[in-house]
């Protein structure tokens, strides 16, 4: 029994083993313990059941600064530099080929808290899938309907960033103005108090 304890290579086995389980009840205690030990040590909580792969239900924005010219330091902060900057990972990947790889990878999606598993659909579910792609088919506007769709969402993409942009534009102008703090006078009293122009304090 001495010898089960210490399994070594080399070790004649050949002889019939006998189970003891006191023996296997203590090395579980061991091995219990011991682990414990460990998780403390990290102080990490059960592990985290990661869910499963999904549909990305965002675009990808890749073109937004094409075409655009940009100066860059090396003191600039990550989200300023050359690439595409990943907030999630806090990096940054040289161009849109690596940049979905990142996404679609898996240190990116295990940041973001999914496994790479892909869950299993059912029976039922691809039927169900197969019904409604041969509804829209046989409705004969599968394609027509799609292309509507993702010209109204881009509209509505096109006139978000548009907005965006109006009141990035009118916050410059607020700060602007609120930095000069030009008094609105009236043309004629301006002209009567000496000031020639528009906010100035020429005299
Ligand atoms: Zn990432």
């Amino acid at each position: 029994m001495a010898n089960s304890s210490n399994p070594a290579a080399g070790v004649d086995n050949t002889f019939r083993r006998k189970f003891d389980p006191e023996e296997y009840l203590q090395r579980a205690r061991e091995r219990e313990e011991k682990e414990q030990a460990k998780s403390k040590s990290k102080s990490k909580g059960p592990p985290v059941e990661r869910q499963p792969l999904k549909h990305r239900d965002f675009e990808v924005d890749l073109e937004s600064r094409l075409g655009k010219t940009q100066v860059i330091t090396p003191i600039a902060p990550l989200s300023h530099q050359a690439g595409y900057f990943c907030k999630v990972c806090e990096c940054v990947v040289k161009d849109s080929a690596n940049y979905l790889d990142h996404i679609n990878g898996k240190k990116h999606q295990r940041a973001l808290g999914m496994s790479m598993r892909v869950e299993r659909a059912s029976l039922e579910q691809v039927q169900q899938r197969f019904e409604v792609l041969k509804k829209r088919k046989d409705s004969g506007s599968f394609t027509e309907q799609d292309f509507d769709e993702r010209i109204l969402k881009q509209q509505q993409e096109e006139e978000e960033r548009k907005r965006l942009k109006r009141e990035k534009k009118k916050e410059k102008k607020k700060e602007k103005s609120a930095e000069e703090e030009t008094p609105e006078l009236d043309p004629d009293v301006a002209a009567m108090m000496g000031f020639g122009g528009f906010g100035t304090s020429k005299k």
